[in-house]
Formats: structure tokens, sequence, C-alpha cells
């Protein structure tokens, strides 16, 4: 190959390369294959020990405000001793910030539950929210039975980061657990990451990620890297935007470490 056909080739490959990165889609980092096996779980619910900070007890929202609107109180339905989506008013997040801690939340996916896919039931915990939207690190919160989706997007998924190792997903309609341990990221002074973010996670009492490093906040499209140094931080809940019958929460308390 002659010198001026070489450079030719790697400005067309660089441009190429650079189309690529202009044309990245979600379904770039999707992982459909191997699906967990499916676990019949046990017992989900815990009721609160005596040290937890209880975030939200079926009576009010009184620990909750708005994402996008910090001042405003949030703004989902409370009856009948559960919190249920508002998808209108948006998402919610919790008014005090947390570090480390130990996190108990039940969810349940309405029995008349329609839609497939990403469009069933999807709702999700930030683990740390970090800005208005979805900007932060994802639990996702979907149905998982007999739902078909990729598997790094499944309830017990950290979205698009850990696959869940089990699928011990209950029918729509039951009540389901997250039992969740956050070790918040640290961040040096330069606003690097010095320690990223760990978590472990059961989910209906069935341990779906192992202290697993993520690799930062979740991303929809492309990797997920740091960008930026944060500290405590809320805990947020996902009105997502997908058309199916919204899903409800009940018993969710923490205990910070
Ligand atoms: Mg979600």
């Amino acid at each position: 190959m002659t010198h001026k056909l070489m450079m030719t080739a790697l400005l067309a490959g660089s441009f190429f390369m650079a189309q690529a990165q202009q044309k990245a889609k979600p379904e770039d980092t999707e992982v459909w294959d191997p699906a967990p096996k499916v676990v019949t779980p046990g017992q989900v619910q815990i009721a609160a020990p005596s040290d937890a900070v209880i975030l939200f007890d079926g009576k009010n929202l009184d620990k909750w405000v708005m994402t996008e609107d910090r001042s405003k109180p949030a703004q989902w339905t409370v009856a009948d001793g559960v919190m249920t989506v508002n998808k209108k008013t948006g998402n919610i997040e919790t008014k005090d910030a947390f570090n480390d801690y130990q996190l108990h939340i039940e969810w349940r996916i309405p029995a008349n539950i329609t839609g497939e896919g990403q469009a069933r039931g999807n709702s999700g915990i930030f683990l740390a929210s970090i800005g208005k939207g979805d900007d932060g690190y994802e639990l996702q919160v979907l149905d998982a039975y007999n739902n078909k989706t990729y598997v790094n997007g499944m309830a017990g998924s950290i979205y698009k980061q850990f696959v869940p190792l089990a699928n011990p997903a209950k029918k729509p309609g039951e009540w389901q657990s997250y039992d969740v341990f956050w070790k918040a990221p640290t961040f040096n002074e330069d606003g690097s990451v010095k320690t990223p973010a760990r978590v472990t996670v059961l989910f209906n009492g069935v341990l779906v990620e192992n202290n697993v490093e993520l690799l930062g906040p979740t991303q929809y499209i492309g990797k997920p890297s740091y960008k930026k140094a944060h500290g405590a931080s809320p805990i947020k809940l996902q009105a997502h935007g997908d058309k199916s019958e919204p899903i409800s929460f009940r018993n969710i308390w923490i205990r910070p470490l």
C-alpha cells in the first residue's frame, strides 16, 4: 500500500469511527443471553428493625419530594397503605441524602399489567440520585415473570451494567422485595473516582447482585463512567414513561451505615 493510500485508509477509518460514535444506539449496550435461571422465592416481607429510618410506612410521602423541583412535595398517590407511581408528575426522591446503607423496599407490578419488554411495569430505584431525570445508579424494577427483555435491563439488574444472578420474580399482582447493601463511591479532590460504588442486592430474598463494582452512573446509551464527583445522595424512584399501568411500593426503610 502506498503512503497516500494508507493515509486515505486511516482517514476513512477515523471518519467511520467518528460516525459510529455519533450514531451510538441504546441497543448497542443491551445483553440478551444467557437468561438467568428462574428461582421460586420464599418470604419477601421484612419488618423494619428498631434502628431503621422509615422512608414510607403506608401513610404519607412526608419523606419524599419531586426530583425535578425538590421544593415540591412528592405527588404520587397514597392509598390503602401503598404508594403508586404517578407518571404524569415524574420521579420522586428522598428529602434526606445517604452514603452507605442497607435498604429494604417492596414493590408490586399490577395484576392487570399490559405491554411487553421494557414497557411492562418499568420503574426503578436509583441507589443514589445525582441529578434530575434519571441521573443516578438504577436498580431496575420491571415485570420479570415471563417477560422477555435484555437481561442487563431486567428486574434485579443494575441497569445496563450487571445481569442478575437469578430470576426470582413473582407474578404480577404479588408483592416483591429488594434488600440492597450500598457502598457509595468516593472521589479524589480533582473529581476523579477514588473507590467505585459497590452493591449487593437480594431480590425476593435471593442474591442477584454480589458485591458488584459499578462502572459509573447508569447510562442509557454508551458506556458508563464516573464523570462528576458527588457526596451523599437521595434515593430516587422512577416514573417511567411507558404506557403500562403504574406500579406500587410499600414498606420502605433504610439503615444508614
Ligand atoms: Mg427503569
